[in-house]
């Protein structure tokens, strides 16, 4: 696991294909050189490689997470403490590594920082536990810039990482709520894995054992006026997120403007 191979001296190493390669339980190669097809070790060979892309498109991504504004707030250096790992969550359950974030930044290594922007920062849980590192860094604030520059570039790792949540995007911006919990069947999450499963098959017991009445249903959740939902919509749309979205999902982001242009119109406001 990444913490494994974080405490036993930093033997992660990057393959000539660009995939990262842990080494707990020993080594995943199968001694000629050939991967190991399936080894929890290794990133989605569908995204690693990326020999492909030219040095400066992948330098340009750069430039791009460090010329945000935020940047130079979130990355003083690096001891390589490794106290970002310890706390890190993620860093338990994937081969995956803020301190990696952090010093790939600050070692301004250009394609290894590419690498991790398309593969390694959909694994962060955002939820900067790492912003207790003793050089004042925010690896968890790094890799939202990082996601964020995916997104707007509409990087492969950002259609991926967030095609499953489509329909929630698209719950939340048509009616101004979220998801509710007749939503939650094993098809539309598959990356919830056994839970959703437990979840829907056991879900009108799991409302009754809620006390509020008004969760005692699965077909509703709560409602929202039609012009809060307007104002959200307005303000989506100013701030780019809608943008963000035609990035990612072009399908989801023509849907949207559809519903949401006739509402609009209805209450005679004009773009
Ligand atoms: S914000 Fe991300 S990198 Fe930081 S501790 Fe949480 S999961 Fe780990
Ligand atoms: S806690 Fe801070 S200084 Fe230590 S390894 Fe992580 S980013 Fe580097």
């Amino acid at each position: 696991m990444a913490i494994g191979t974080e405490l036993q001296g930093g033997t992660v190493t990057q393959s000539g294909t660009g995939i990262a390669r842990g080494v707990v339980g020993g080594s995943p190669d199968t001694g000629n050189g050939a991967i190991l097809e399936g080894n929890a070790f290794f990133k989605n060979p569908a995204v690693a490689g990326f020999e492909d892309v030219a040095y400066e498109e992948k330098e340009r991504f750069f430039e791009a997470v460090r010329s945000d504004m935020r940047f130079p707030d979130y990355l003083y250096g690096c001891y390589e403490c490794g106290i970002c790992v310890a706390v890190c969550p993620s860093a338990r359950f994937y081969d995956f590594s803020p301190r990696r974030i952090a010093q790939a930044a600050a070692r301004k290594d250009v394609a290894l920082f590419y690498q991790q922007m398309q593969e390694d920062i959909w694994e962060c849980s955002q939820c900067f536990s790492c912003v207790r590192c003793p050089r004042g860094n925010n690896p968890g604030g790094i890799i939202t810039i990082m996601r964020e520059v995916a997104i707007n570039e509409g990087m492969a790792s950002a259609k991926e990482a967030l095609e499953g949540y489509s329909r929630i995007v698209y719950k939340i911006m048509s009616t101004g709520t979220q998801v509710s919990p007749d939503m939650l069947q094993p098809d539309a999450f598959p990356d919830w894995g056994p839970e959703v499963r437990d979840v829907s098959e056991h879900l009108a017991l799991w409302r009754r054992a809620l006390p509020p009445e008004t969760l005692h249903t699965t077909a509703t959740s709560w409602d929202v006026s039609e012009r809060t939902l307007i104002e959200l919509y307005l303000i989506w749309m100013e701030t780019g997120a809608l943008d963000m979205i035609r990035n990612v999902d072009e399908s989801l982001h023509m849907i949207l403007e559809e519903v949401m242009e006739e509402r609009l119109e209805e209450e005679g406001i004009e773009r």
